[in-house]
């Protein structure tokens, strides 16, 4: 199970979230400015589109349930 580094919380498939440089998820609301963003969406859309370089992360994810 992903989960925000920020608040603890697992992410919702349609949670708003930014993806870092170092591809880690973090809640829109929970993410400080001081990081560099690489792409903000919802968390489904961008597990669906970065899939090619964290198979391992959507592999996990999916298995979760
Ligand atoms: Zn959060």
């Amino acid at each position: 199970m992903i989960r925000c580094p920020k608040c603890g919380k697992n992410f919702r498939n349609a949670d708003s979230v930014i993806l870092d440089v170092n591809y880690t998820f973090t809640h829109a609301g929970c993410y400080e400015h001081d990081y560099m963003s690489k792409d903000q969406g919802r968390f489904v859309d961008l597990v669906g589109k970065y899939s090619a370089f964290e198979g391992n992360i959507v592999h996990r994810f999916f298995a979760s349930y």
